[in-house]
């Protein structure tokens, strides 16, 4: 077969192969519909592992908050939640959502214009700002401070951008995930690091020798990602959110990973 008279096949089977994959649940309750899964009897979510205390190994299991709220909605489906640990590039840049490698992203993910022109997002489930790391005894509290030393950044992150705009002068390292990031700016490789408060905070209780000396008021919110006009599961993610707000089961969640009630305003 000639390279020209392969490609109409490669096409049909890669839609065949495209509709396979999608398989449909009857979702009762409200703001159901029929929603499709990527596989048939699970909500198969992608994150990027570590991020705690939004999703984290312990032991062969990962648990979170974040797994914890996509728990809600799988069983609102009444299915199981199977989760994905891939890189947060492909999640952030909607490709793995595009592609359907899952069914939703919980990803401790922030919502931002040019990320929902590549997938769309749930309404907003917490609040998050920028804050700053650095081991105790360092004099670090501003960006300008840094100027001419090495700030830790995590790839595809909000807080990366932050940094690229607001870090003057600084030398941004850039690390893959949350735990190389971590390990950096405890050993001293870079002088400080850059990441949203919720995880830095959570670092600095085990780890002493380490502290948050700033936070820079980003005003972050994260979603649940679908993938761009899968508006049944979207509604139905908005669904059990407002649900679990109103019934109390947002606020245990909440007060488990936290180990305090969320401000009113923090929801
Ligand atoms: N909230 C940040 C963002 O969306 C970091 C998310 C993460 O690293 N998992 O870019």
């Amino acid at each position: 077969m000639s390279a020209r008279s392969a490609l109409p096949v490669i096409a049909v089977a890669a839609v065949s192969a495209l509709l396979a994959g999608c398989t449909s649940t009857k979702s009762s309750g409200s703001g159901g519909g029929d929603i499709s899964l990527v596989n048939s009897g699970k909500l198969t979510t992608c994150t990027h592992l570590p991020y705690p205390p939004f999703q984290s190994k312990q032991g062969k299991k990962i648990v979170g908050f974040d797994v914890d709220m996509v728990d809600l909605v799988a069983s609102a489906l009444d299915v199981k939640q199977e989760i994905v640990d891939t890189p947060f590039e492909g999640i952030q840049s909607g490709e793995d959502l595009n592609t359907n490698q899952c069914d939703v992203a919980a990803a401790g993910m922030t919502i931002t214009d040019v990320r929902e022109k590549n997938l769309d997002f749930s309404a907003p489930y917490f609040e998050a700002t920028q804050a700053l790391l650095t081991t105790k005894g360092k004099p670090y509290k501003t960006l300008a401070g840094l100027k001419g030393k090495k700030l830790a950044v995590q790839q595809g992150t909000t807080g990366e951008s932050y940094a690229q705009k607001h870090a003057k002068g600084v030398k941004l390292v850039q690390f893959e995930d949350l735990a190389l990031l971590l390990t950096a700016v405890k050993t001293g490789q870079t002088d400080a690091g850059i990441n949203d408060n919720g995880v830095l905070y959570d670092y600095v209780k085990d780890n002493a020798d380490t502290t948050v000396t700033a936070e820079f008021d980003t005003g972050e919110q994260y979603g649940i990602a679908v993938r761009t006009g899968n508006d049944a599961l979207r509604k139905k993610i908005d669904a059990v959110l407002k649900d679990a707000r109103a019934d109390g089961s947002y606020d245990r969640i909440y007060k488990k990973w936290f180990g305090t009630a969320p401000k009113t305003d923090a929801r």
